[in-house]
């Protein structure tokens, strides 16, 4: 058939398309479109290459799997070629794909299937000769990859000898498939220690199992928590007693090689099916990431027969999880009180499942993003869930619109108790609820405080682990914590009395409390949550100040003469440590016998320690406040206003007068665009 110049041009974009998004997701371990997306193009070229075979050109990425080397490490070459999986995408390609099988094999049988959940992570070939472990590589293209033997061995999980067994007598030289990852509570607190570290973070596990793998130096793999699931066989010698996927998974068992335990056996194609939304409905609970379910004929005799395609085994197929884009209905749109008096629209949506997990809410940052969007009450919408950031309501499906959609509008007071908003903006910080009226968790005031609470504990705080938003709730709403104080007199009792603890938990959480009163003064001081005081301001003022004793004393002519405090700052001081209400909780405080040492350590590795910035205009994503907080936990003096001393505007949308200053004093301005990576020291 003749090409049309129409689909040589689509190819050809597709072509480069594809081509671009491996090597930012292959070499440069920052892809910056889903695997989804990237399944959608690839199988669209698939299509055309089908229809129009003398289309194909020779850089076309289905002509390889994955991509190249392109580090200092050794060239791993495979014995057998490492071939990734062909896709399916619903149970119509599941069915075509036992077609083709029954077709090849002119068989009428039904195939039994192993079905096994696709992690999330990067390939791996592990090469053992006599039961020792001799070498390890990647999958890079199929057939070289990079030899990472010094990393693999670091990783606790990888036996360095197979273990002795009588019914599977390890053959003289095997190679062992399996999938590095890491787990999704390791990748997320990684992430936030290496932002803390100024470092850059990985866009999702995968890129940090890829990225950790890739190193010369074993001592950072070793630092990192990486896992292995063992799930397929590369070259053997003997293949006598494998004569199913099942043994294979067994032998490895046997050997005390890791194996996936969600793996379940089908005897067809329809309880192929279930198994696959057996996987799917688990999804949420696992504790790694998996993006679908790999099916691989059980019998190795029929493998052997179906053999290889130039791209694929014809045996197996990876059956993906749907979209991560889903269509759903705001329900109505709430507010959520911020510590800082601050509300932040949530919209409450009907529940609908994006990539296997249930969402039933979205943030929607601020009123301009609400604005943006043009979002309104019972408007259909798309949702977007990438990796394990938050949902993401990306449009409003407008021609759903029924007339009867609520424009949305910032509420001026509280429902309970009817204060106004501007009450919440100057109870700041707010260090206790009153029982009569805040006890209903529908009041601002109530929240208000479980978000200072929040804060008091949290890492640059008191730092007390094991007292997550969930638990403080529970506090909270069970009446047993009224004042920030009164977390220390929880008994255990009361935590045995909460959903989710038991005796051992709950004498952590009381024996972490306790942890925590010996602390140093300025993470106290920054507990409090008094406006504008961050971490890097209660450093200082510990460090010229000395003892909470002579904070309290301090007049405002010498809190002003601290470092980098303002006049705001210090009257804020000054009226906080002036104000009644808050001494009297200092003093419980003091009751206590904290033991707050002063010995002040200056982070000052950080890209931005003692830079001056400034901040103007709108920004869409953070709360200025946020931003701030963030910045002098970072070490940076956020001013003001502009000066020749600035280092640095940050600057939103509709910047004002700040952002021609520091472009005539050639400032370097930061948008927000840019912000994240800004942050991140990119
Ligand atoms: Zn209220």
């Amino acid at each position: 058939m003749a090409v049309s110049q129409k689909v040589k041009k689509e190819y050809l974009a597709l072509v480069g398309e594809l081509n671009k998004h491996n090597d930012l997701y292959h070499n440069q371990d920052s892809p910056e479109i889903t695997d989804q997306e990237y399944d959608q193009l690839f199988k669209r070229l698939l299509i055309l290459e089908d229809e129009f075979p003398n289309i194909k050109t020779s850089n076309s990425p289905s002509e390889r799997v994955g991509s190249g080397r392109v580090s200092d490490l050794k060239p791993f070459n495979h014995t057998i070629p490492m071939l990734s999986l062909d896709n399916a995408f619903d149970d119509m390609d599941l069915e075509d794909f036992e077609k083709r099988m029954s077709n090849k094999l002119k068989r009428e049988e039904s195939f039994s299937y192993s079905c096994e959940p696709k992690i999330d992570g990067i390939a791996i070939c592990l090469v053992y000769q006599d039961g020792i472990l001799t070498r390890a590589g990647t999958r890079g293209d199929g057939n070289t990859g990079e030899e990472v033997t010094h990393n693999v061995k670091t990783m606790k999980g990888i036996p360095l000898q197979l273990k002795k067994s009588k019914n599977y007598p390890y053959p003289q030289k095997i190679e062992i498939r399996g999938e590095i990852y890491v787990e999704k509570k390791d990748f997320i607190n990684m992430n936030l220690k290496f932002k803390e570290e100024g470092q850059k973070v990985f866009a999702n596990p995968r890129n940090f199992a890829a990225g950790s793998m890739r190193q010369l130096n074993p001592k950072v793999a070793s630092s990192r928590p990486l896992k292995v699931f063992c799930h397929s066989l590369g070259y053997v010698d003997e293949k006598t007693f494998f004569d199913s996927q099942s043994s294979v998974i067994e032998a490895f068992q046997a050997w005390e090689l890791p194996t996936c335990p969600e793996i379940l056996l089908a005897s067809n194609l329809e309880e192929t099916k279930k198994a696959f939304s057996n996987i799917e409905n688990k999804r949420e609970k696992l504790v790694y990431e998996i993006d679908g379910v790999v099916v691989k004929v059980n019998e190795i005799k029929l493998q052997q027969e179906l053999g290889f395609s130039s791209r694929a085994p014809r045996w197996a197929i990876a059956r993906k999880f749907e979209s991560e884009q889903a269509e759903t209905k705001i329900k109505s749109i709430s507010f959520q009180m911020g510590r800082t008096g601050a509300l932040t629209p949530v919209a409450n949506l009907e529940p609908v499942k994006v990539g296997g997990v249930t969402i039933s809410n979205a943030t929607l940052h601020n009123m301009d993003e609400i604005e943006r969007l043009d979002i309104r009450e019972q408007d259909y919408v798309f949702i977007k869930r990438a990796g394990d950031v938050i949902p993401k309501i990306t449009s409003v499906i407008k021609e759903k619109r029924s007339g009867s959609e609520k424009k949305i509008t910032l509420p001026s007071s509280c429902n309970v108790c009817k204060r106004k908003i501007s009450y919440f903006e100057q109870n700041i910080p707010c260090l206790e609820v009153s029982l009569e009226t805040e006890f209903l968790a529908d009041c601002y005031g109530y929240d208000q405080f479980k978000e200072s609470l929040k804060h008091f504990v949290s890492r640059n705080a008191m730092d007390i682990e094991g007292l997550g938003s969930k638990t403080i709730d529970a506090l909270i709403s069970n009446k047993f914590i009224c004042s920030i104080d009164g977390l220390y007199s929880l008994n255990l009792n009361q935590l045995l009395s909460l959903e989710g603890f038991a005796e051992k938990s709950a004498k952590n959480l009381i024996e972490s409390i306790l942890k925590s009163k010996d602390t140093d003064l300025y993470r106290f001081i920054y507990s409090l949550g008094i406006k504008e005081i961050g971490l890097q301001t209660s450093k200082n003022i510990a460090k010229e100040l000395g003892t909470l004793e002579n904070i309290i004393e301090t007049s405002y002519e010498r809190f002003i003469q601290v470092e980098d405090i303002g006049e705001v700052a210090a009257s804020n001081l000054v009226s906080f440590f002036g104000n009644k209400k808050y001494l009297k909780i200092l003093e419980n405080f003091q009751k206590l016998n904290l033991n707050l040492s002063n010995k002040i350590s200056n982070n000052q590795e950080g890209h931005l320690q003692n830079k001056k910035i400034v901040i103007t205009g709108t920004l869409s994503n953070y709360s200025r406040n946020e931003l701030k907080e963030n910045l002098e936990k970072m070490g940076a003096k956020v001013t003001s206003s502009v000066s020749k001393n600035s280092d640095y505007l940050i600057s939103g949308s509709e910047p004002g007068s700040k952002f021609k200053k520091a472009s005539e004093l050639n400032i370097k301005i930061i948008d927000e665009d840019n912000l994240t990576s800004f942050l991140l020291n990119e």
